[in-house]
């Protein structure tokens, strides 16, 4: 059984809360949701509110998208305070001048970029999106 389905993940991302999984057994935290715990493999998990705070670790620019998004784009992974390293969308830096050291261990918080309804998909969809703090 999903503690945490990945409707419920979208859902409260879409009202900007990133949750996630804390494990019982090891202590630490899976997200987005899986079945068992990322690090231990444990089942016994509950279902926790993230910080939302991260740090930058690696990025790529999407320059050929595929429907729903809008070219060029910056996908990137941030490893989120808790742990888990997630991967979003970088919403507030212009993907022409991306370059490794003005993203790379930025600080950056987790929101939601809502994507329109596609073709194959029932309603509108959503990703996690990361804005630079500073
Ligand atoms: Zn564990």
């Amino acid at each position: 059984m999903y503690k945490l389905t990945y409707k419920q993940y979208f859902d409260a991302l879409k009202e900007g809360k990133l949750l996630g999984l804390k494990c019982n057994d090891c202590g630490s935290y899976t997200a987005p949701p899986k079945l068992c715990c990322d690090k231990c493999g444990s089942t016994s998990t509950e279902v926790v509110s993230l910080s939302g705070k991260g740090v930058i670790k690696t990025f790529t620019v999407i320059r050929v998208s595929p429907e729903g998004y809008e070219a060029p784009y910056i996908v990137a992974m941030a490893e989120l305070e808790e742990g888990p390293w997630l991967m979003g969308n970088l919403i507030n830096v212009d993907p022409d001048k991306a370059k490794m050291d003005n993203i790379i261990g930025k600080k950056v918080t987790v929101s939601a970029k809502i994507l329109p309804k596609m073709n194959y998909t029932p309603d509108e969809g959503v990703t996690p999106a990361f804005v630079i703090a500073e």
